[in-house]
């Protein structure tokens, strides 16, 4: 069996040093009804299995023996200056207004304000149950952890805005879903937690007083240029009108974008049944609960638009002459598509080698969507060998493509350096849904070399890695993965 850990990913230095973390905490000063004070709840046996360790001294924090990493990981025991808490907040699900949810299965330990100056949450997810559990047991099986680890880091890797996984460590406790599964604990590093969600809860309480201090608060932390209400909610909408099209661009599903679920911030949020395709398709859904394809990936746009107005909505509630708001924010909500669409244009016209702005580029490259769709096309293997010659070879009828190259190759030609360009663009590794299930089946066996393989391969999405040639392949019929689950 290998050991947990990769021999790599531990500075052997490092265990002359005692584990700390220098806590600069924020949240914690706000006012009481923000949360509620909740310490992790100890598991039985921890064991760590991953640590992120160049992740952990961006962020400020001295790495520490083994043990003593395990034990706080998992919430066993408390680091110096932590402040452990559940965060309130509520959201719409699948559309569906639910009043109360937060942190049901997590804590914030605190923050932390790195080497970059920028200031972090970090957060313990499957930590044991809160007073926001509801029916839940505040716990995560190991699938899920290891799954959020490795997306959560590949999305990092291709430059896409993302929380981000420092720690995993396994409970050695069982967690019941529908069957008995390994207990595990993810230690997930945000730019902060704050969602839409967490100005819908006061909102909909008719708290102005908290609204106001939430927004100053998320004004501060994150947008200190923004002003007032509306200047924030200017610039959140702009995070996630170039978040979505930055998914889009790799092919990848979130699969539960509830307002919940949709950081202020503009970072990538909660990786539950989420997925990068494999063969091209827009309505694409891999969530087994999405049965109305809401979160389908052509969709994403459109539901991040009405994420957006029920943030708006929510921001109104501060202002004594709402008439004026309400039309300052309809304008604000209205202008998102537009964003939307020129942010997704820049993306595809760079996978397709292109930078200059020209008419007709928004039909090319929806004419190779549409032949890669008729031909079942690997998305990403597809973009990649635009570079090179066998991009014909992704699709079933090769001739459906030499059909778009003429007019590619013609527009090409107003071009400095498409070949550069799409190489940039267009990466060779994405965490392939198959391959994440076979990462997690063998750590699930003990055997954790799948899972530190693909965190070291999907680091560099962009080099070609001729070792890793296996990783770029597409699922074989019997390795299809059709669906995700939430049952997380
Ligand atoms: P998610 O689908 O992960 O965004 O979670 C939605 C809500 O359900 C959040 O309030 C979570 O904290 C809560 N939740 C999810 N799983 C559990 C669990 N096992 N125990 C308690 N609460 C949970
Ligand atoms: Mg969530």
């Amino acid at each position: 069996m290998t050991g947990p850990i990769s021999p790599s990913s531990l500075n052997p230095k490092s265990s002359n040093n005692a584990l700390s973390f220098p806590f600069d905490n924020s949240y914690a000063r706000l006012p009481t009804a923000f949360y509620a004070q909740q310490a992790p709840v100890p598991v039985a046996a921890p064991r760590l299995v991953a640590f992120n360790e160049t992740l952990a001294r961006l962020i400020g924090i001295t790495p520490g023996e083994v043990e003593d990493m395990a034990r706080v990981f998992a919430g066993n025991d408390l680091p110096q200056g932590a402040e452990p808490i559940a965060q309130l907040y509520s959201g719409h699900q699948f559309g569906h207004y639910n009043p109360q949810l937060g942190d049901g299965r997590a804590v914030l330990l605190g923050e932390t304000v790195g080497t970059d100056g920028k200031r972090r949450d970090i957060q313990l997810k499957g930590s044991g149950p809160t007073p926001f559990s509801r029916q839940g047991d505040g716990r995560a099986w190991l699938g899920p952890v290891l799954r959020e680890y490795v997306v959560s880091e590949a999305m990092h890797a291709l430059g896409i805005p993302t929380t981000r996984a420092l720690a995993a460590v396994e409970t050695g406790e069982d967690v019941l879903r529908e069957v008995a599964l390994p207990g595990a604990v993810l230690t997930r590093v945000a730019q902060s937690h704050l969602r839409v969600g967490t100005f819908q809860v006061f909102a909909a309480r008719g708290d102005v007083q908290n609204l106001k201090t939430l927004t100053q608060y998320a004004i501060a932390r994150h947008y200190p240029q923004a002003n007032g209400p509306m200047g924030l909610l200017r610039a959140v909408r702009d995070a996630q009108a170039a978040l979505i099209p930055a998914w889009m661009s790799v092919g990848f599903i979130h699969g539960v974008m509830n307002t919940d679920n949709c950081a202020i911030s503009g970072e990538t949020i909660d990786y539950g049944p989420c997925a990068f395709m494999d063969s091209y398709h827009p309505n694409m859904v891999f969530s087994s609960i999405d049965r109305g394809g809401r979160y389908a990936y052509s969709n994403q746009p459109d539901i991040v638009v009405w994420n957006i107005a029920q943030l708006a909505t929510a921001l109104i509630q501060q202002f004594a002459d709402k008439d004026e708001a309400v039309e300052e924010a309809t304008e604000i909500v209205h202008a998102m598509p537009a964003l939307l669409q020129e942010n997704w244009l820049r993306n595809f016209r760079a996978k397709i080698g292109l930078i200059r702005e020209e008419e007709g580029d928004l039909e090319l490259i929806s004419d190779l969507l549409t032949r890669m769709a008729e031909n079942q096309a690997d998305f990403t293997n597809t973009f990649r060998a635009l570079a090179g010659e066998r991009a014909r070879d992704q699709f079933t009828d090769p001739a459906a493509f030499d059909g778009w190259a003429k007019n590619w190759r013609l527009r090409q030609e107003r071009e400095n350096d498409p070949k550069r360009v799409m190489k940039g663009a267009n990466p060779a590794f994405i965490p392939r849904n198959h391959r994440v299930e076979q990462m997690i089946q063998a750590a699930m066996a003990g055997d954790y070399s799948p899972f530190h393989r693909l965190n070291a391969v999907l680091a560099r999405p962009f080099d070609a890695q001729p070792e890793a040639a296996d990783l770029c392949h597409p699922p074989s019929s019997s390795e299809i993965v059709h669906a995700t689950f939430c049952g997380t």
